[in-house]
């Protein structure tokens, strides 16, 4: 990063991120920074660029519609929202949309319908879970360090180990809104629970009454292999939240509800979201993401199998390794030799990469990364 950009951003910017360089273009997996160095992306925005950096098709569909109109108003019908609303209606197989800005804003939206339609107050979520940094998705987010802070906060919030279905059946109950669950904990550094997990959510939900609302803001969109993650399970949840991969990097969030739950008028609302811009950007990459969906578990497991030395686990383009007290190094010495990586929480290397990676980047990153992990 040039002196000069790390002096204003020293000077004028709040210092809540610990960063080092700076990129300034990309193009497919590649970005290169200030400095002319190309990287293999296997970080894609933390899995938001899920159809690559600039995908033309994606380019097209903003650069068109800011020709024709970049914002209007919730108070009049907005262009290309029900068209992206039916799009998220068909791919979770649920009844209707409600846009947000991001992921944090999708799950404050779900803390409200839950707590609307139930006429109860309280939620449960797991352990090392995370759903957003605004006071209600913090309020249900687990990270002590991160949430401590800012309490006292709402909703009241249990957290139970995620796996652990005899603990949560102790403790949802009739006062019990809903379960906010991840199907992979990416935050926490791609953790996948064991199977007959999500089954025993939907069963302890339906027998308390409460809602099962799975946070698919970072593993859904065909990150793991299927629109959404919780579709390997079978399960159906009262409600999904999306946000990270749906709109390849134009901020978006949307939570999608079953049959019978919804706002009524009134009961919420936004001035940006699902504005013609960002609904143009979500179209345009779910019509690229439906080409490349089929490709991506095979893509995952050539990641995987390049890494199997190390005990890689994941779904998908999603992956996990357990580096430990290391993982800054190693991100670090994946950077210099061109590729990036991410250390997630407790030292565990997260890839995730745009779902539009070849075969050539895929092996090159496996090379680069085995000889940082050493
Ligand atoms: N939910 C999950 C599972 C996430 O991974 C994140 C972000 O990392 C969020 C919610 C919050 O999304 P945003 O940063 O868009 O508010």
């Amino acid at each position: 990063m040039t002196e000069d950009s790390r002096v204003l951003d020293a000077r004028y910017y709040m210092p809540a991120f610990g960063r080092t360089m700076k990129i300034v273009r990309g193009a497919g997996s590649r970005v290169w920074d200030d400095q002319g160095r190309e990287y293999i992306d296997c970080v894609a925005g933390i899995a938001v660029c899920s159809t690559g950096h600039c995908h033309p098709a994606v380019v097209d569909a903003i650069c068109n519609q800011a020709r024709q109109l970049i914002h209007c108003s919730n108070l009049y019908y907005v262009p290309n929202q029900a068209e992206l609303a039916e799009r998220l209606v068909e791919i979770t197989g649920l009844s209707k949309a409600f846009f947000s800005n991001s992921g944090a804003e999708a799950n404050e939206g779900a803390i409200k319908l839950a707590r609307i339609r139930t006429g109860r107050k309280r939620f449960v979520a797991f352990v090392h879970g995370f759903h957003g940094r605004t006071c209600g998705s913090l309020a249900i987010t687990h990270k002590p360090a991160i949430r401590e802070p800012f309490e006292p906060l709402s909703p009241p919030c249990t957290f139970v180990d995620y796996g652990d279905l005899d603990a949560l059946a102790e403790v949802v109950d009739k006062d019990t809104a809903g379960v906010f669950v991840e199907p992979i904990q990416g935050e926490a550094g791609v953790l996948i629970p064991p199977d007959g997990f999500f089954r025993g959510i939907r069963d302890i939900c339906d027998d308390a009454g409460a809602l099962m609302i799975v946070d698919e803001v970072q593993t859904g969109m065909g990150r793991t292999g299927k629109w959404l993650a919780i579709q390997h399970t079978g399960v159906t949840p009262d409600i999904v939240t999306l946000a990270k991969g749906l709109a390849s990097g134009f901020p978006i969030g949307a939570l999608v509800a079953r049959e019978g739950l919804e706002f009524g008028r009134s009961e919420h609302g936004s001035t940006f979201a699902g504005g013609p811009l960002a609904c143009a950007a979500a179209l345009a990459t779910i019509g690229v993401i439906e080409e490349i969906l089929p490709d991506v578990p095979a893509k995952g497991e050539r990641f995987m199998k390049g890494l199997s030395t190390h005990n890689p686990r994941g779904r998908g383009l999603m992956i996990g390794i357990s580096v430990g007290e290391r993982c800054p190094e190693v991100q670090n010495t994946c950077a210099e030799n061109g590729v990036l990586v991410n250390c997630a929480a407790d030292g565990n290397l997260r890839l995730i990469p745009p779902l539009v990676i070849t075969d050539e980047e895929i092996d090159t990153a496996v090379g680069v990364i085995n000889a940082a992990l050493g």
